[in-house]
């Protein structure tokens, strides 16, 4: 009997970490989401603490990473394939549903749209420094009120007059709230106002007035809040899909590049052994490249303190890790960190 082949997906974002293991069918067999306390790379060691536990790490046949760490996790577990976000939120959102026009994706700190033809994605816009909407703002939000994010969705639904809330940034509709809070208005209005509000800066300062086609779907933590469900449904007029894994839709997406690279290759993996992983210490440093007008910065990665990976150059020279640097702009100066290059 053929052994059983796995593919795992790692999404290292801001807040969060995220872990999908699919079969080759592309199959969910293991998710898992995880708060980045203590570091995403804490974070990552317990997710794989989680699989090996459960014995999936044998049949794990290649890896792929995505999200604003996707780097650090490929160095960390030794990934086959490195693709961004949108990249990953796109292919999982084009296999679950092959007819979507629009994602829709608010995460934890930041929010995209991607917009599809034909099920291939042909633009996006993202949305990384207005925080209104997002995951942390609205649990910030929900504290205020006294409520949990949980209720506060159903909450938002039992409103018969929705507060008006000025959305136009997240100091704005806080001040909004604040304001009408004292101003004696209940609670169910005010969330429900605030959803609008939100609803209404996504449409603004991510849709940006590009036309959203059906079938859309809603991604993303903030896709649990059926308050903001209820409220994208409202301002965008059509109906809103929300898929089965809509919180680890980048993390399928990144499994889904690696199944495709194994049936493609057949090539052997790079995943290091979990022991490895789990032990491994990393951090992050980096340095200004003067060597042209680009100006690039450039990111380094050490583990175990040796510079194992580097990242931001724009005519590849950086990538010849024998080079140093005269200067580094963080963590330790570079006279410290010779030894290791
Ligand atoms: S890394 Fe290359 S492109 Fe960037 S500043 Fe240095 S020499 Fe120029």
């Amino acid at each position: 009997m053929k052994a059983r082949q796995l593919f795992l997906g790692v999404d290292v974002g801001s807040v969060t970490t995220k872990i999908v293991l699919i079969d080759t069918h592309g199959n969910v067999i293991f998710q898992e989401y995880l708060r980045n306390q203590g570091g995403p790379i804490a974070a990552i060691q317990r997710g794989f603490k989680k699989l090996s536990k459960e014995g999936l790490v044998d049949s794990i046949k290649m890896v792929g990473t995505t999200g604003s760490g996707r780097h650090l996790a490929s160095v960390i577990i030794g990934a086959d394939t490195v693709k961004n976000e949108i990249s990953s939120h796109a292919k999982a959102a084009a296999f679950l549903f092959p007819d979507v026009g629009t994602v829709i994706d608010i995460g934890g700190q930041d929010s995209k749209i991607i917009f599809f033809k034909d099920g291939f994605p042909v633009g996006f816009n993202m949305n990384t420094v207005c925080a209104a909407g997002t995951g942390s703002f609205l649990d910030h939000q929900a504290a205020r009120l006294g409520v949990t994010i949980e209720e506060f969705g159903e909450l938002a639904l039992k409103s018969r007059a929705p507060s008006r809330i000025a959305g136009r940034c997240g100091v704005f509709a806080e001040s909004d709230l604040i304001h009408k809070q004292q101003l004696g208005y209940r609670r169910e209005d005010l969330i429900a106002g605030l959803c609008l509000a939100l609803a209404t800066n996504y449409m603004t300062n991510v849709a940006r007035g590009r036309p959203i086609k059906p079938r859309v779907l809603f991604q993303g933590g903030v896709a649990a809040n059926a308050g903001m469900l209820w409220a994208l449904k409202h301002k965008i007029g059509l109906d809103i899909t929300v898929p089965p894994y809509f919180k680890v839709m980048g993390a399928l997406g990144a499994a889904l590049f690696a199944r495709e690279r194994f049936l493609d290759t057949e090539a052997p993996t790079r995943f290091r052994q979990v022991e490895k992983i789990a032990s491994s210490e990393a951090y992050t440093m980096g340095f200004l490249c003067d060597d042209c007008g680009n100006r690039c910065e450039i990111q380094e990665i050490f583990v175990d303190d040796e510079l194992a990976a580097r990242w931001g150059s724009r005519c590849g020279k950086w990538e010849d890790l024998s080079l140093r640097p005269k200067t580094r702009i963080s963590g330790k100066p570079a006279d410290e960190r010779q030894g290791n290059l």
